[in-house]
């Protein structure tokens, strides 16, 4: 075998490890697809499980009970200066900006006439 036939094969085998390689790379690829999105069916199940257990302890408190309280207070204070930039409201129902003076939500159909200003019920057509 002289150089250049023995060049040859070394030439062919290694395009045969590329391409294994890559066949692999596909297939670990799309394995790790599906891992990410069962990652995250899991982590909307824990979520679903962890809004369900707060629903039905929140009255008991606790320091995690806590926490997602002033998470939610927070986030609703958020939302609230969001619409107040945007000028628009937050649909009670379904939390989705409605622009201020529509009268149903544009997501969801709920009637906007009731927002909360500050802790209380105001009736925009009053
Ligand atoms: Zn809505």
């Amino acid at each position: 075998m002289d150089f250049f036939e023995s060049f040859g094969d070394g030439v062919v085998r290694f395009g045969k490890e590329i391409g294994g390689q890559a066949k692999e790379a596909a297939g670990t690829a799309k394995l790790k697809l599906e891992l990410r999105s069962k990652k995250e069916d899991l982590a909307k199940a824990y979520a679903a499980l962890g809004k369900r257990y707060y629903e039905e302890h929140k009255e008991e408190g606790g320091e995690t009970i806590q926490r997602v309280k002033e998470l939610l207070k927070e986030v609703e204070d958020l939302r609230s200066e969001i619409a107040e930039k945007k000028g628009a409201e937050v649909c009670g129902n379904c939390g989705a900006y409605v622009l201020r003076g529509q009268k149903y939500c544009g997501s969801c159909g709920e009637k906007m006439d009731l927002v909360f200003y500050d802790g209380e019920v105001v009736d925009l057509n009053q």
